[in-house]
Parts: C-alpha cells; structure tokens; sequence
C-alpha cells in the first residue's frame, strides 16, 4: 500500500554533512521525496513536535536538541514506507540499530541519532501538518 511518511535529519545529521547519504538510502530503496524544506526549529516549535514526549525524562535535553540547528524534514511516500523508513533507520539506540542501518552507520548517543521517522499512519498525518501545507507537496 502507498503510504506518506515524515523524515527529519536532525540537527547532528546535517551539521555533520549526513544529508545526502541520508536522502541517497531513500532514493536507492525505491522511497520518493515528495517534499522537501530545512528549518531551524524555535524551543517552542521542537517541543510542540514532540509534545507526546513530554513527560519523559529526556524532554527536555531532545527538544533543546532539535531546536540547536537546522533540520531538514522531508514527506517520503513509497509501499509500506513507514515501516521501510524505519527499517532503513534502525533502532532509536544506535548500539540495538542492525547493522547497515543509519543510526548504527553514524549516531553517536541515544540521543543524538541523525533521523526521526513517523511510527504509524497517525503520527504520520499529524507530523506531515506540522511542518507542510498542501501546496507544497508535490503530488502529482
Ligand atoms: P524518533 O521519534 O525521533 O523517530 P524513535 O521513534 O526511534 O525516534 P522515540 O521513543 O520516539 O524514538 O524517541 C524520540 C527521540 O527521543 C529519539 O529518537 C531520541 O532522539 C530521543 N530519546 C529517546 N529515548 C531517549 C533516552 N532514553 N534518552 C535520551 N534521548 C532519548
Ligand atoms: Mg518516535
């Protein structure tokens, strides 16, 4: 089944120059980027984001990151694509991450692990909202 999913390079991602090995894995595994933009998250922005983690204990240190510099977000659409885009991921633990995965390929803390992808349909459709409108998706 065709689904759309949301991708971030986080902000180790693209200050270590990882964007485009990240976006290579994509097109090489038949994901297409249907939209595409970096932002540099405001405090407030990254933890509206990620407001279903914001009791954890982590909240804060995961949302002072993803506001520290630029992300960039993509809408990966493709067969099965949330659950290929999380294969291709690897688990949120770099050291659990299968091998050829990004996260075991280049994070270097639980924390600081290079992409955030959408877990299910729902997360997807409300992550999508947050960092796209309409007209910017091309999905022709
Ligand atoms: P993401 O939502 O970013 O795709 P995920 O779904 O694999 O990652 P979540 O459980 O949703 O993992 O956690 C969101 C993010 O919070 C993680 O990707 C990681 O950056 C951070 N995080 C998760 N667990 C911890 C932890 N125990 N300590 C510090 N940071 C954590
Ligand atoms: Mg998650």
């Amino acid at each position: 089944m065709t689904e759309k999913t949301l991708s971030i390079i986080k902000p180790d991602g693209v200050s270590r120059g990882l964007i485009g090995d990240v976006i290579s894995r994509f097109e090489k595994n038949d994901i297409r980027i249907i939209a595409m933009k970096m932002v540099h998250l405001s405090i407030e922005q990254a933890r509206g984001f990620y407001a279903v983690h914001s009791k954890r204990p982590f909240f804060d240190s995961l949302t002072q990151f993803m506001s520290s510099g630029p992300v960039v977000a993509m809408i990966l659409e493709g067969d099965n694509v949330i659950e290929k885009n999380r294969t291709l991921m690897g688990a949120t633990n770099f050291k659990d991450a299968a091998e050829g995965t990004i996260r075991r390929d280049f994070a270097t803390d639980i924390e600081k692990n290079i992409v955030h992808g959408s877990d299910a349909p729902e997360t997807a459709a409300v992550e999508i909202s947050f960092f796209f409108n309409e007209l910017e998706v091309c999905n022709k």
